[in-house]
């Protein structure tokens, strides 16, 4: 799960890491007091929204008076905000942080994620800072420090400061450096952090140590133990039709292609849009209903399917475990009679009780085409939406 950089710094503060100070606001009239209370000479405004690269995208914007304040809250405030991380619609700027001016000496790259690899978190930091650090990583390596964090222990001192000597940080402002980087350590372990991301860390002409920006991303599996951090989310943030469906506890995720996709198990779910692609046509969804799906859920599944004008045509593929089939053919029918589906149905079925299941789909008089194998049906399918076209 994201958030958004103010409650990133709000988090942050709590362990003691120093942030550039902000005040939230949704409206050009807040946006000027809070202008007025940095001392009405200069501030940073900046969009809040999940993505990054807002400074490129005209997201971060630096103001030097109060009409100034105003205009750019007034005009950045409603905006769709395009930036590399977000799709060519943008994403809605609802709320912005007018943050304290900060005069900048330098700007490092700081960040902990979780490498997979090793199997525990590692602790990144580069001297090159606001640059992108998967570009990094790849173009010149020796530019980042990677750290391997004992998760059990946390980050140690010695390591935080031979990351700050590593950003070339003199003892004064190593002596900073180091129970701030020790604090992000904390924080990202203590909430089950993906990522705990300060790019940029900077030094200002004043010699502080400061986090000019906060990216933090959480594990979902761990949200049940973080309620404070499991509050924070923002739907608008989020695709609208993969909120709906994790109200009913469906795992779905929306993609580019024409073929809707009703599948029980992440693998096989995975495997099904796999033989899709093998057949010539895409997957316009990846939707794990679980193991356990009731009627209620799969006939929300077929009207989150349904409501995305991409679907042409749609592939039932489930195999019966734990889930027995004439229960899944009960759903399909009831959710066939509830939502109203004009497109090309194909249902293929498999595992306990596949007869019942088999039989009950073939009696209930629905417009669908019965598939025995995955390969068969995502053929059956993409025949179907491609002699459906007009050509
Ligand atoms: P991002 O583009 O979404 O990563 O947004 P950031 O919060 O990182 O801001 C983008 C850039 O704005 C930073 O890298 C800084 O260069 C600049 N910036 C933000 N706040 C200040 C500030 O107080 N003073 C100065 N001089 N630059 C700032
Ligand atoms: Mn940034």
């Amino acid at each position: 799960m994201k958030i958004h950089e103010y409650q990133g710094k709000e988090i942050l503060e709590g362990y003691g890491v120093r942030v550039q100070r902000g005040i939230l606001v949704d409206t050009p009239d807040a946006a000027g007091q809070a202008f007025q209370s940095w001392g009405g000479t200069a501030a940073v405004i900046k969009a809040q929204v999940h993505a990054g690269g807002r400074g490129k995208g005209g997201g971060v914007k630096f103001v030097t008076s109060l009409s100034e304040a105003e205009s750019v809250a007034d005009a950045m405030l409603g905006m769709q905000l395009v930036t590399h991380q977000t799709g060519p619609e943008g994403q809605k700027v609802r709320k912005l942080m007018i943050c304290e001016a900060l005069d900048l000496a330098a700007e490092y790259y700081v960040g902990i994620a979780l490498d997979r690899a090793l199997g525990r978190p590692v602790l990144m930091v580069s001297a090159e800072g606001g640059v992108e650090i998967e570009t990094l990583a790849l173009e010149r390596p020796e530019a980042l420090l990677k750290l391997p964090i004992d998760p059990a222990a946390g980050l140690q001192a010695y390591q935080a400061r031979r990351a700050a000597f590593f950003l070339g940080l003199d003892a004064g402002q190593v002596r900073q450096a180091v129970p701030f980087l020790l604090g992000l350590a904390q924080a990202y372990l203590e909430n089950d952090c993906e990522l705990a991301e300060i790019n940029p860390l900077v030094l200002t002409e004043q010699g502080d140590v400061v986090a000019l920006d906060a990216k933090m991303t959480f594990d979902s599996s761990a949200l049940f133990r973080h309620a404070d951090i499991a509050e924070m989310r923002d739907e608008h943030e989020e695709d609208a039709k993969e909120v709906e469906a994790s109200r009913f506890g469906l795992n779905y995720i929306t993609l580019d292609g024409e073929i809707g996709c009703m599948v029980n198990g992440a693998g096989l779910a995975m495997a099904t849009m796999d033989t899709i692609k093998a057949h010539g046509s895409s997957p316009a969804n990846f939707l794990d209903v679980g193991g356990s799906a009731t009627e209620e859920a799969i006939t929300e599944a077929f009207r989150i399917i349904l409501s995305d004008s991409k679907v042409k045509g749609i592939l039932v593929n489930i195999f019966g475990g734990i889930m027995k089939c004439d229960i899944i053919a009960r759903g399909v029918i009831a959710a066939a009679k509830n939502v109203r589906i004009e497109i090309p149905l194909v249902v293929r079925l498999e595992g306990t009780n596949v007869e019942a299941g088999r039989t009950l789909l073939a009696e209930s008089g629905l417009d669908l085409i019965a598939a025995s194998s995955l390969d068969e049906g995502a053929s059956l399918i993409c025949t179907a939406v491609t002699s459906n076209k007009p050509s």
